[in-house]
């Protein structure tokens, strides 16, 4: 059996939880959460990290500072996950889903001004498989029309924009530690944010609307209830065990990197056949992901169970939102959808996780081959 997923693990761990237990400090904001913190402020050159419970969290971290009020309109893709919409649904904006470019699957920055009102407030573009969206041509419309831009880069840590981290190019960046990401605490994320402003407020927005983390660096004497917030900070166990893995990231980095070069050089002759990814030049990714498309949704569904006859876990995903019920409920596709559905349906994602061997590599990529050959 080769497995889709297998959530990172490096063996230090285990040393660093067992030092969190230690340290009496289990609750959030103990050593190791303060250590990802600034591990990702000084890697990533972030005004201020903050790990978070979730990416869902941090985009909802997003949304309240971005002040989203019921009514407001937000751009997004409609090809993504739940969360990126759920966390503006839930400050009561209206979603407005742009179609997506064929060739990454993010969004397409050209057909962000049309879709843009007196109503809408931000615009969420999602770096798709740790490929980054068009950051400086979505800035510029952004800076024009005075929107907030919010970055779900839940796939993209460590990947880049000309140079720059992705969740360091806007307003907000979010991302995601799940146990199905790049590096793994299990469940966690964290918001990257630009304006020194907005720290203080992010922080009582973490700690239940307190002024909490002042009070723990020393600056007020006792700590209360300031404004309104929810609970999203992690505990120190968890963040132990990201820490583990940021000490190690490039590591990691280079394994997944190998891995999705080794797929990319072994499947380029079916070319006639399938699609493989784009990196457009602007971008050096962060092997997230390894998909390729199919023809079309038949061709889909019978390679899928090709492969799990071969005990291949290959999987697609993302039903786009707005053809799913809470979509129509809460949001609207503008303009026409010509590519979002289309290839939503016809893309499948390889075994892709740290440690994955070339010699199971070697198996997905002759079955393929089979599979194609064989038609
Ligand atoms: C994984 C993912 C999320 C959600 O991340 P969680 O940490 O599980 O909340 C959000 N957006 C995208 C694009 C994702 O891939």
């Amino acid at each position: 059996m080769i497995n889709f997923n297998i959530p990172p693990f490096l063996g230090t761990e285990m040393e660093h939880i067992g030092k969190a237990i230690r340290n009496h400090k289990i609750c959030g904001d103990g050593e190791y959460t303060k250590k990802c913190n600034q591990w990702m402020e000084e890697k990533f050159h972030a005004k201020k990290a903050l790990l978070t419970t979730s990416c869902t969290h941090a985009l909802e971290m997003a949304a309240i500072l971005s002040d989203i009020q019921q009514g407001d309109e937000v751009i997004m893709p409609s090809y993504t996950f739940v969360s990126t919409a759920d966390a503006f649904v839930m400050r009561g904006a209206k979603i407005i889903f742009v179609d997506i470019r064929p060739e990454t699957m993010n969004l397409n920055e050209d057909l962000i001004a049309s879709a843009i009102t007196e109503k809408t407030k931000a615009i969420v573009p999602v770096h798709y498989a740790g490929v980054s969206c068009d950051m400086d041509k979505i800035n510029a419309i952004a800076q024009k029309h005075q929107l907030m831009v919010v970055e779900d880069a839940a796939q993209g840590v460590m990947s880049k924009y000309k140079g720059q981290y992705l969740g360091t190019l806007s307003d907000y960046g979010c991302y995601s530690f799940h146990e199905t990401k790049n590096y793994s605490m299990g469940e966690g994320g964290a918001l990257l944010i630009k304006d020194a402003n907005d720290i203080e407020k992010a922080e009582i927005i973490r700690e239940k609307g307190t002024n909490r983390s002042k009070f723990f660096r020393g600056q007020i004497d006792k700590y209360t209830w300031v404004d309104y917030g929810s609970s999203y900070l992690p505990s120190d166990m968890n963040a132990a065990y990201l820490y583990a893995q940021l000490l190690e990231a490039d590591k990691i980095f280079d394994d997944r990197m190998n891995s999705w070069n080794y797929y990319y050089e072994h499947l380029e002759d079916l070319q006639n056949h399938i699609d493989l990814p784009y990196i457009p030049e602007y971008c050096e990714h962060n092997a997230h992901m390894f998909y390729i498309k199919a023809k079309d949704l038949n061709e889909r569904s019978e390679l899928i169970a090709f492969l799990k006859e071969k005990e291949i876990g290959a999987v697609f995903h993302y039903i786009p939102l707005h053809s799913s019920p809470a979509g129509k409920k809460f949001g609207i596709f503008h303009g026409e959808d010509i590519y979002t559905t289309k290839e939503s349906e016809r893309l499948v994602r390889l075994p892709m996780y740290y440690g994955l061997r070339q010699d199971e590599q070697d198996i997905v990529i002759d079955a393929l081959h089979q599979f194609y050959y064989n038609k």
